[in-house]
């Protein structure tokens, strides 16, 4: 090419590819038709409109969208583009509610939803709206690989916990090979029930069973090796509650919410007087405790989880005292190192669980009598002491009044979550809190909802440090 761009001699590339590629047939693109110049135009109108609207065009940039506007109108069908571009450009989001009538039609007076629900709407309150006020939802795809892999693991889990249970056994006590006997038999079941027959030879349905097996079988031992590390037993696995709240603030009005959950797994560690409470929440992938979420909204199940179990096992334990001890999540994986030398120590370091725990000698020792020790770090919760026996920086630890306090926020996040969308509200306010963690990134409704920062009015609900930063599409 010249230094004008024209073309002086052919590139010798040219012939290599059709060397390289039988009936390749060379086509000129550097002169442009009339069509493709005014395309380019519109394109760059586009981008100076976007300059112009945000107030940071310069004049010489604002002089050629001029011209350039003058350019399209002059064409075939460009008066009633300008108008769209121009009218899309200045556009303004103003988040309204809808009205009473259509509120009350979809949720009535009482709204019975469940934690993680209420969290949907803490995210997004547009993506509540329509995979719950309209209920549509994504096209289902069938096989076990589409079916989430962290349900089927929780009904594993299920499955074998209640029968070791009824053997009066848990993962601690029960022998390895009859959990993974238990596992197998409870994979066999739940591969049916989510394929059919049809599916159950398929190989890629064997693939994820086996998948799931191997996980399974990690999670119970490290599990068993954690209950055995302190004084707590299961109590209750996979168990579902109910709770209803009023939610008139002044009495002129019939809002209730009836709040729903499931609690995978509390354990108890039964102190003569006081009966001490551990949940645990199973989940798929890495999640921590942060309170910065919990007020969000974001972040409400375990908190709420750990305020039902303990009200659960009040009744169950009449004239006991019950306090909280540790509320856990534990993220279901069979993880790997390349440290050949203490393999299985490494793997369960990694698979120790996080979230809060009351920060006292007796309930620290009670769920891992390590804890006794000068200079001791557990294995099985994120604590460590210092040679001194203080509590060493960075341990998921907190006093108790911290811990109920924020079972008290939650609480109160729930209730007032559930009153704005009885209220109807559906303002598009994605979170953002880093690039890796914001409610667009893998929702389905992207591009039909309309989010824009580009446009008036529409923002992201930003927390944390870091500037907004998008995936790449
Ligand atoms: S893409 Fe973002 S803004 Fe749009 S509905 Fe989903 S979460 Fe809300």
């Amino acid at each position: 090419m010249g230094g004008k761009g024209e073309g002086l001699i052919p590139s010798y590339l040219i012939e290599v590819l059709k060397n390289m590629f039988e009936g390749l047939e060379v086509t000129d693109n550097t002169s442009k038709t009339p069509e493709m110049f005014l395309q380019d135009i519109k394109e760059e109108t586009g981008r100076l409109l976007g300059l112009f609207v945000t107030g940071i065009a310069s004049n010489r940039q604002e002089e050629k969208l001029f011209n350039y506007i003058g350019i399209i109108k002059g064409s075939e069908g460009g008066e009633e583009w300008c108008e769209k571009v121009i009218s899309n450009a200045f556009r303004e989001y103003k988040a309204e509610p809808l009205d009473k009538e259509t509120a009350r039609d979809l949720y009535g007076d009482l709204l019975t939803v469940s934690v993680s629900t209420l969290e949907r709407f803490a995210a997004c309150r547009y993506a509540h709206f329509v995979a719950y006020g309209l209920a549509l939802k994504e096209r289902e795809e069938y096989g076990l690989e589409s079916v989430d892999m962290g349900n089927l693991s929780h009904d594993v889990l299920e499955r074998v916990g209640q029968k070791l249970q009824s053997e009066n056994l848990d993962f601690s006590t029960a022998d390895e090979e009859e959990m993974i006997k238990e596992i197998d038999a409870a994979i066999e079941h739940l591969t049916d029930e989510y394929n059919g027959d049809l599916l159950v030879s398929d190989e890629k349905t064997k693939y994820y069973a086996r998948q799931l097996q191997r996980i399974m079988r990690r999670t119970v031992k490290t599990l068993g090796f954690q209950l055995s590390k302190g004084k707590y037993k299961p109590e209750m696995y996979e168990t579902a509650f109910k709770k209803m709240y009023d939610l008139s603030s002044d009495g002129t009005d019939t809002k209730r919410v009836i709040l729903k959950g499931r609690i995978d797994r509390a354990d108890v560690f039964d102190d003569e007087k006081t009966e001490y409470v551990k949940i645990i929440d199973y989940k798929s992938s890495a999640h921590k405790l942060d309170a910065q979420k919990l007020e969000e909204g974001l972040s409400l199940q375990l908190a709420i989880y750990m305020k039902n179990a303990i009200e659960m096992i009040k009744e169950r334990y009449p004239g006991k005292e019950v306090l909280p001890a540790a509320m856990l999540y534990y993220a279901i994986d069979d993880p790997f190192s390349d440290k050949r030398e203490e393999y299985e120590a490494e793997i369960r370091k990694q698979l120790i669980p996080v979230g809060a725990v009351v920060n006292d000698d007796k309930i620290l020792e009670s769920l891992d009598e390590t804890l006794l020790t000068p200079g001791a770090k557990s294995e099985v919760i994120k604590v460590s002491r210092n040679k001194d026996k203080s509590i060493s920086k960075g341990s998921n630890v907190c006093s108790m009044e911290e811990f109920n306090s924020m079972l008290e926020k939650a609480e109160e996040k729930a209730k007032e979550l559930a009153s704005d969308v009885l209220s109807g509200s559906i303002d598009i306010n994605p979170y953002y809190e880093k690039k890796e963690d914001y409610a667009c990134r893998y929702c389905a409704l992207k591009g039909i909802c309309g989010f824009d920062p580009k446009i008036k009015g529409y923002e992201y609900r930003q927390f944390g440090e870091a500037g907004i930063e998008e995936d790449e599409e």
